[in-house]
């Protein structure tokens, strides 16, 4: 598995005609080499590759990383990778640009002198298409989630809290095997549910209110993300009219999942059925985005998607959403695994409208 990556690395490095790379994105670390501590660099030439750590992480690198040279630093992180750098003779290190900061770019320009720093890269591609061992991992996350919902769905009244809301779907997820809430717990319940980013807050959700929950479980470093919208009470005839047109909207993103088809043609044909609808200006954000070590990774589903195809094993949410400020909003938002003839949901949480009596 960590072989295979360590190909590919070596392949992209190639493409990008540099002597070697340096890796310094924490999720790139677990990655490329396995381990999983922080504070560590990671330097892959063609037939080398090293991990530059301190002592608190020595021992457990060379248990997670067997595939490479550990080196103990003392003086510093960008020091010793200097050192190695100077020392192997390359004239050509690339590095990740999205994840290097300013100040330690400047201070690697500087042990570097005579050393060419770039190209600077992105290795988010290298992550794209999943392997099997990572689909495992993020169907037991997606199944997490669906649990949860099964769950919240039985606890949701009126004079809740949004907090108390988002507070039990998160301690069932630890309970099934989460590690940590994916990102902070969405719970917008009313007006509130015109807010796309509505962090769970004291607000008591009263009856005859949506409550939208967009949430989502970590198992094994992999997240999961899922959105469902349910009705405490009965819907009245505005809210069940504008849930109709985004759950169709959301079925018909669902169904347009398949390899060759690109981000933006998927984002365009979801975003002109909820046009046509009379909701275009209240849809703002893209449709959807990968995930897997992260919540937000490529591809994107979004008119400024780079993704001109995708492929088998790619993961991508189909997150459409309608909101108008100062009534409220919704969004229905599944998790879906690109196959070799179309598409699977991993998350399975019903989307008709669930009326909470
Ligand atoms: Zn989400
Ligand atoms: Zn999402």
């Amino acid at each position: 598995m960590i072989e295979d990556r360590l190909a590919r690395l070596r392949e992209f490095l190639r493409e990008k005609g540099a002597d070697a790379i340096l890796v310094t994105r924490e999720v790139n670390l677990h990655y490329f080499s396995g381990f999983r501590g922080d504070d560590t660099a990671l330097l892959v030439s063609p037939d080398e590759a090293l991990l530059v750590t301190d002592s608190r992480y020595t021992e457990q690198a060379a248990a997670q990383a067997p595939l490479y040279e550990v080196v103990r630093q003392k003086d510093g992180l960008w020091k010793e990778t200097a050192a190695v750098v100077k020392k192997r003779g390359w004239q050509r290190l690339a590095f990740e640009g999205d994840a290097l900061l300013y100040d330690s770019y400047a201070k690697l320009r500087e042990l570097l002198s005579g050393v060419s720093l770039g190209p600077s890269v992105s290795l988010a591609p290298l992550r794209m298409v999943k392997e099997p061992e990572e689909l495992a991992c993020m169907r037991r996350a997606a199944a997490i989630g669906d649990a949860a919902f099964d769950d919240v769905v039985k606890f949701m009244r009126p004079g809740l809290s949004e907090n108390e809301v988002a507070a039990r779907l998160e301690t069932t997820m630890r309970a099934l095997g989460s590690e940590r809430p994916a990102f902070p717990t969405i719970v917008a319940s009313g007006p509130r549910g015109s807010l796309p980013h509505g962090v769970a807050t004291e607000k008591l959700i009263v009856a005859g209110e949506f409550v939208t929950m967009d949430y989502g479980a970590v198992y094994q470093g992999y997240h999961s993300d899922m959105t469902r919208t349910v009705c405490v009470g009965k819907a009245g005839e505005k809210q069940r009219a504008i849930y109709d047109v985004v759950l169709a909207a959301q079925r018909l993103g669902v169904s347009l999942i398949r390899p060759g088809v690109s981000g933006k043609a998927v984002d365009a044909a979801v975003r002109e059925r909820i046009k046509a609808a009379g909701y275009g200006e209240n849809f703002g954000h893209g449709l959807g985005h990968s995930l897997g070590l992260e919540i937000h990774e490529e591809p994107r589903l979004s008119s400024a998607s780079t993704c001109e195809s995708l492929e088998p094993s790619m993961i991508v949410t189909v997150e459409p959403g309608v909101y108008l400020p100062g009534w409220g909003g919704l969004r229905i938002e599944d998790t879906v695994l690109v196959t070799e003839s179309g598409a699977e949901l991993l998350t399975h949480s019903p989307r008709d409208l669930i009326e909470i009596s």
